[in-house]
């Protein structure tokens, strides 16, 4: 990574500057250098109410833990010299001291040589004692004595005074994020108040007019907000104290408004949406009027993450992230995070790394350092991270992947096979028990339903068919669901299998064409009836299929050549299809029956798709393969399969 500062102009950034595409690294240097050196407010907080803050100080302990020798069982406190010959065949006798020392006891009668003093575990041991003698290895003899049965070394089962933590010792040290542990031990020091590094608190707002709040109800066009959530929680993660002061619409009085408000009332400002120089997109225009400096990069050289935004206002860093969640979400963490966590007081954050191999090529864009999400499967001889990214307005791709990979902004690509780095989303990789790679469908979640109750983790990667077959065939996954037909055999999927796979029959999904109900032009036709009536009427849409799609060999079949309005528009999934004609974007399409269904759509039935599984062979004996089977042939599962439009093999 090559850092390279620059003097950043702090009072007349023109216009131009913020069409400037900056490298990552430019753009980072021009934001900590408009930050400066800035020193964090600190307070002391009660330790009941110092969990998730940083130390501001180092802390010292002040005594010893334990104060006091301790006895750390219960048992007799004696000089070990006058028991070093007892043993199981020796008994010595000792006479007993007339106190007991229970926890909380001092003890007044010191251990003179042939006497012993009974003690409970966590008692001071008195003077003169240099060892405990277990209960267990003691008999009593009369009401005043001990026979004791077995020798014990000087120290035996003593905790010497300052131990575990002594006097003048550092404790703990400033940046230490104060987590359950850190309390215990200064609770253990008797300290009640510690001094931390106050919270920054950053306002966190949204912008778009077709945004609405999680819980409201979504008008047509509309989506709902995300980034406020996301961004609220990955503030606290990192340290802060955010607030969410709702979703703006984009006009740029209202937003000025309360960006007005939110730099006065806040350290730092976070606002997604709007950066883009887009219709509609003010956020970035009003930035520049809220304080010195101002905006110090608006366009980074990042994919995603382009529209970037970053100000600092008057010492208060306020940044507009892109309004696509991932895109919000990686220069979050990338850029935006080393800022918040230094004003947190927390050190840097230490993002677990491990080393993977990418099996397929992945395209990047020249000149833009590109963060790729990957799920992690177990390979032949290592982990083999598979890209996740359904592009950047995927917000589940983040829930699902295991971290991200980066190509450097000279890179146009990374070759299949490349040996590269993971940065992880969290701690620790957890290989999933089962891979499941191929062709998705809805009813797959219901047959690895008991795995997960199980506590079994599944990993589930949606690459299509094909994709499916080669991974299996290059032993990547455990299963490849797939539903090829082959043309010349008129066979689903058997004909695809090569040496080391076997077929493992799923469900049938009977294809169809979709239509909104009481549209003549389809209620109660045939397939061919419906199709050439569409055909009839030029102001019938259709909605395609995707080229590889297995509904796209039956659209083709059944249009025979022809082109209608709407062929171009081909999306990838079922669902698509279905909202498309559920929208009024379309007026037919071919999707599966129990998506038409749950969309409430109608339904022309037409061919009986197999949706199969390619087993690798060497895989079957594995537990997780096992369950997996099972669930395929639980009833339970088939009666949950039916239910939802499925049938069976
Ligand atoms: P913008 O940066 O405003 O041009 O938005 C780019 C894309 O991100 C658009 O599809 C927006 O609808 C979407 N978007 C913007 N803000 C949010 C948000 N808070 N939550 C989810 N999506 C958003
Ligand atoms: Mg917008």
């Amino acid at each position: 990574m090559s850092e390279t500062p620059r003097n950043v102009e702090r009072k007349s950034l023109d216009q131009d500057q913020f069409l400037t595409v900056l490298s990552r690294e430019d753009a980072l240097s021009r934001f900590n250098e408009a930050m400066g050196a800035f020193e964090a407010k600190t307070e002391e907080r009660p330790l009941h109410e110092a969990l998730g803050f940083a130390l501001a100080r180092d802390v010292v302990a002040p005594l010893d833990v334990p104060p006091f020798d301790r006895a750390n069982v219960d048992g007799f406190a004696v000089r070990s010299a006058d028991v070093a010959s007892a043993s199981e065949s020796v008994a010595i006798r000792l006479m007993l001291n007339d106190e007991v020392i229970a926890c909380g006891v001092v003890p007044r009668l010191p251990v003179r040589s042939g006497t012993a003093t009974a003690i409970a575990t966590g008692g001071p041991v008195p003077r003169g004692a240099d060892a405990i003698v277990m209960i267990e290895y003691t008999e009593a003899t009369g009401s005043d004595a001990i026979e004791v049965r077995r020798a014990a070394t000087p120290g035996q089962f003593i905790s010497y005074a300052g131990s575990d933590i002594a006097r003048g010792e550092a404790l703990l040290r400033a940046g230490t994020l104060i987590g359950s542990r850190e309390i215990g031990m200064l609770a253990a020091c008797g300290i009640a108040h510690v001094a931390v590094v106050c919270k920054p608190r950053v306002a966190v707002l949204s912008t778009g007019d077709e945004l609405v709040q999680p819980g409201g109800a979504l008008p047509p066009a509309a989506i709902y907000d995300s980034n406020g959530a996301i961004i609220v929680a990955a503030v606290i993660e990192n340290g802060g104290d955010a607030t969410f002061l709702g979703a703006f619409p984009d006009d740029e009085q209202v937003l000025e408004a309360a960006l007005r408000d939110a730099v006065a009332a806040h350290d730092m400002v976070i606002l997604s949406g709007g950066t883009s120089k887009g219709a509609g997109d003010v956020s970035h225009r009003i930035i520049g009027r809220l304080g010195k400096p101002g905006i110090v990069a608006h366009g980074v050289a990042l994919k995603p993450g382009k529209p970037l935004c970053l100000a600092v206002c008057d010492g208060k860093p306020v940044v507009i992230l892109p309004g696509f969640p991932t895109s919000a979400m990686f220069t979050f963490h990338d850029m935006i995070v080393p800022v918040l966590r230094r004003m947190a007081g927390l050190p840097p954050r230490a993002d677990a790394r491990v080393t993977a191999r990418v099996p397929v090529r992945i395209a990047s864009e020249l000149g833009r350092t590109e963060f790729v999400m990957v799920s992690l499967v177990n390979g032949e001889d290592g982990l083999i991270a598979y890209p996740t990214g359904k592009g950047s307005g995927a917000i589940t791709s983040f829930a699902q992947a295991d971290g991200f990979l980066r190509i450097e902004a000279l890179a146009d690509q990374m070759p299949a096979d490349t040996t590269t780095e993971v940065t992880l989303f969290t701690p620790h990789v957890r290989v999933p028990d089962l891979v499941v790679i191929g062709s998705h469908c809805v009813g797959l979640d219901l047959v690895t339903a008991p795995l997960a109750r199980a506590g079994l983790l599944v990993r589930s990667i949606a690459v299509g068919s094909l994709g499916g077959l080669a991974a299996a065939q290059r032993g990547e996954c455990d299963l490849a669901p797939i539903h090829l037909f082959d043309d010349a055999t008129e066979v689903y999927n058997t004909p695809f299998l090569t040496e080391g796979l076997e077929l493992v029959p799923g469900w049938r999904r009977m294809q169809g064409i979709v239509f909104r109900r009481g549209d003549l032009r389809f209620e109660d036709r045939t397939p061919q009836d419906a199709v050439r009536a569409a055909l009839a009427d030029p102001s019938c849409l259709m909605v395609n299929r995707n080229q590889g799609a297995g509904t796209r060999i039956l659209i083709d079949r059944l249009l025979a050549g022809a082109r209608p309005d709407g062929y171009w528009n081909q999306p990838r999934s079922h669902n698509a299809v279905a909202a498309a004609v559920a929208q009024h974007r379309a007026d037919w399409g071919m999707t599966i029956a129990p998506v038409a269904k749950a969309t409430g759509l109608g339904f022309i039935p037409m061919a009986e798709e197999h949706y199969d599984f390619a087993l690798v062979s060497a895989r079957r004996s594995r537990p997780a393969v096992q369950t997996f089977l099972d669930a395929l042939a639980a009833p339970e599962i088939h009666a949950a399969l039916l239910q939802a439009g499925f049938r069976p093999a």
